[in-house]
């Protein structure tokens, strides 16, 4: 079977700072990962690696089969296009154009790059804000909406590009903790609708919860990797238990 994320020896330096050193993984369809980690140790780099919004320094990524990036260098333009199409990223801070409504933050991606009729990507819009709790929002503005309600339209956006890959990194970290609630069933939702996932957060309790398998990152590598049971019961590394010591 080919895994849906394949990473090999990624490798990522800033300058002399090596932030990612020799990071493999695979990610199965419909898996959930939680990634968890200190401060630093290159959660967000390896993500935004993964659709290209860094560049890096070593290491092959592929996508269902297809080669992102070969030997630390990524394909061309087109097809780099075609592979990060299929994925969305949701972002701590929401990132929602403010001068445009709920719905038209919606339409925008899909009306610039998918070749759909304005009807349906209106019909989908429509059918996301729904999913996500947020019908009665269509026309308002980002401004006038909670933290909770934003990452949600921030979600139902990523979700307009049909994505096979949702990639959420720290979903809640900016949100005041009775709005975490609203924006973690949304993720738990997609997770039980098959969705593949990779999320990282400090939400222990919501990784035990959703996770198929949680990488623990540690100073630029997944130092343990392993199912929920494993890692927050019985981690076989000190590190690993002295950090979850420290968060939970
Ligand atoms: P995490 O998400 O786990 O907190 P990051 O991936 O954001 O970690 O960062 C890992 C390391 O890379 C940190 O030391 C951070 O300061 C550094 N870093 C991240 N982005 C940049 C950048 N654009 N330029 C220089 N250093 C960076
Ligand atoms: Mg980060």
């Amino acid at each position: 079977m080919t895994h849906i994320i394949e990473v090999n020896q990624l490798r990522k330096s800033f300058g002399t700072l090596d932030v990612l050193k020799q990071v493999s993984f695979n990610v199965e369809p419909g898996e959930v990962i939680a990634v968890i980690g200190p401060s630093g140790s290159g959660k967000s780099t390896m993500l935004r690696s993964l659709i290209h919004l860094e560049d890096i320094s070593g290491g092959t990524i592929r996508i269902q089969g297809q080669a992102l990036a070969e030997n630390g260098s990524y394909a061309g333009a087109a097809d780099i296009r075609k592979i990060t199409d299929r994925m969305g990223m949701v972002f701590q801070h929401f990132n929602l154009f403010p001068h445009l409504t709920v719905q038209a933050n919606l339409e925008l991606a899909p009306k610039t790059l998918k070749k759909e009729s304005s009807a349906i990507i209106r019909q989908r819009s429509l059918e996301f804000l729904g999913k996500v709790g947020l019908s009665d929002k269509a026309d308002a503005y980002p401004a006038n909406l909670s933290g909770g309600q934003k990452q949600r339209v921030a979600i139902a956006r990523a979700l307009m590009m049909q994505p096979e890959i949702l990639l959420f990194d720290e979903p809640t970290s900016a949100l005041d903790p009775e709005l975490t609630g609203e924006v973690l069933r949304v993720i738990k939702q997609l997770a039980q609708e098959n969705m593949t996932m990779m999320i990282v957060t400090h939400e222990m309790s919501f990784a035990r919860d959703v996770a198929d398998r949680v990488f623990f990152m540690d100073n630029g590598e997944i130092a343990e990797a392993g199912p929920p049971e494993q890692i927050f019961g019985n981690a076989k590394l000190e590190r690993t238990r002295t950090f979850l010591q420290r968060v939970e």
